[in-house]
């Protein structure tokens, strides 16, 4: 992994924090690092008030923001010595963290503070990066990852014990420095989390993040771990098509809204579905608990939507916390399928989630296949898991809530046939997905363009349900498109009730 750190882009930013806005774009610039929304990065430097005077301030990434688009702006002030004197408490919750948290923060309309505010604050160092690193992760899920973890990066990066994001953590994190940091240290190793760098300027704590996620990838690559097992993509088949729009249509029964899905059936998906250890790797759990918020601890084998929904009301009973208000526990749908015809299935409230969700759990793959090839894979106890799913989910609730205005069609799919282009910007717009056939448009989210079909035959209409899972409605002007044969069976699997 090489930085991307250049001397003229740099020269460009006019204040420290602008540099710790670009130094931060380049973290997230690499999805080996960090994923949608996951990781965060700070920098210590005065606030001056405007009466002249200054004030020790920790401008740490809100909440909300994605590292690979951050702007001076995403950041939020707080009041450094406030945030310490929090860390100093003996004992606090999340909410009396957040609590705690919101009235030191230094601007008004600054986002929400990061539930790791306090971990930036328990470095010293005015420049802290904080990723979930893939190979980082293939080292510490590991049976032996401690052991590991301590002969790869000794004290370039000691090791923090698990704890829950937010205060423990934070507290943790703190008292290893104090421990155990040396003239060499550079960082810190979390477990079953991620990992910490940090240096006293912008450069330096970022090629100290890749310094050290460098060692992780030399010792799978030392120990045989990193080449991962590849497969044929299963051939797209009017069966596959079928089994997608049941799949869909079930899965959206057990959500109790339509959901839009993505196929992903790449030689690297194919070979972990294909793997004999499977069902062990994949019933771990996710490398690192964030991730559960898209994916669900597990995924579903095969189709039987029914018996996931089953398991996972189980793991709702058997985990959450008591008081946990019903209405705010997750759907028991699964949002990741593996199946040996269909490949990896990632499922969600609109195009763009699905297509995350996918690609989150293409890193579970990696991860996990690697941490397996030096040694067994392990993720934490699913009331663990449990834990960040209820603290960091709800993304779909809230804009499941835009339903009907401003998103009339989220969760839909439309197939829009050459006469009716015009419609598909309308359609975007209320929400829906859409298939368009011999449209000229630029590629976005939620829009997938195939060529001009002369008619609506088996072999088209497979390739527009595997666009998005299904089709919900014919946009079309011609009356020549009766919806039979294998278009008809799948618009009667829809579902959207009309
Ligand atoms: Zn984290």
């Amino acid at each position: 992994m090489h930085s991307l750190w250049n001397d003229e882009s740099a020269s460009r930013c006019a204040d420290a924090l602008e540099l710790r806005a670009y130094t931060s774009r380049l973290l997230g610039a690499d999805a080996d690092l960090v994923l949608h929304g996951g990781g965060n990065t700070s920098l210590k430097s005065p606030w001056l008030r405007a009466d002249g005077t200054s004030v020790p301030c920790l401008y740490v990434k809100g909440s909300g923001s994605d590292l690979a688009q951050v702007t001076p702006a995403d950041f939020t002030p707080i009041d450094l010595a406030g945030a310490r004197a929090l860390l100093a408490q003996e004992h606090l919750d999340t909410d009396g963290m957040m609590a705690g948290l919101a009235p030191l923060k230094l601007r008004a309309d600054a986002p929400k503070p990061s539930i790791e505010t306090l971990l930036h604050a328990s470095v010293p160092s005015s420049h802290v990066e904080h990723t979930h690193a893939d190979s980082v992760l293939a080292i510490v899920n590991t049976a032996w990852g401690r052991k590991i973890a301590r002969e790869v990066f000794g004290d370039y990066a000691p090791l923090v014990p698990f704890s829950h994001s937010g205060f423990d953590l934070a507290k943790s994190c703190k008292a290893t420095l104090e421990r155990e940091r040396t003239a060499r240290t550079i960082g810190l190793i979390l477990e079953k989390h991620g990992v910490v760098a940090f240096g006293d300027d912008a450069r330096t704590s970022y090629e100290n993040m890749l310094a050290l996620i460098n060692r992780a990838e030399t010792y799978l690559r030392a120990h045989d771990a990193w080449e991962l097992p590849t497969g044929m993509p299963p051939p797209r088949s009017r069966e596959g098509a079928l089994a997608l729009a049941c799949l869909r249509r079930d899965l959206s029964a057990v959500a109790g809204w339509p959901m839009i899905l993505t196929v992903d059936q790449s030689p690297e998906v194919v070979g972990f579905i294909a793997r004999k250890d499977l069902r062990e790797l994949a019933t771990q759990g996710p490398p690192t608990p964030q991730h559960a918020v898209f994916t669900k601890r597990v995924p579903l084998f095969g189709r039987d939507v029914q018996a996931y929904a089953t398991d996972y009301r189980a793991y709702l009973a058997a985990h959450a916390p008591s008081g946990q208000d019903p209405r705010t526990l997750p759907d028991a749908a699964a949002r990741i399928v593996l199946d040996p015809v269909l490949g990896l299935v990632a499922a969600s409230v609109d195009a763009r989630h699905a297509r995350m969700t996918a690609q989150i759990y293409r890193h579970d793959i990696r991860i996990a296949s690697r941490a397996a090839a030096h040694d067994r894979y392990l993720s934490l106890p699913p009331a663990d898991i449990l834990l960040a799913e209820l603290h960091y989910g709800g993304f779909e609730r809230g804009l499941r809530a835009q339903v009907p205005t401003p998103w009339p069609r989220l969760g839909e799919v439309a197939l829009v046939l050459a006469d009716q282009v015009e419609q598909i910007d309308v359609l975007l717009a209320e929400g829906s997905a859409v298939v368009a056939l011999g449209a000229e448009a630029r590629p976005r989210d939620g829009l997938l363009v195939l060529p001009a079909a002369e008619s609506l035959d088996d072999a088209t209409v497979i390739e527009v349900a595997y666009g998005f899972g299904g089709i919900d409605r014919v946009v079309t002007g011609r009356t020549d498109c009766a919806p039979a044969g294998l278009l008809g069976e799948i618009l009667a699997l829809s579902p959207v009730r009309r």
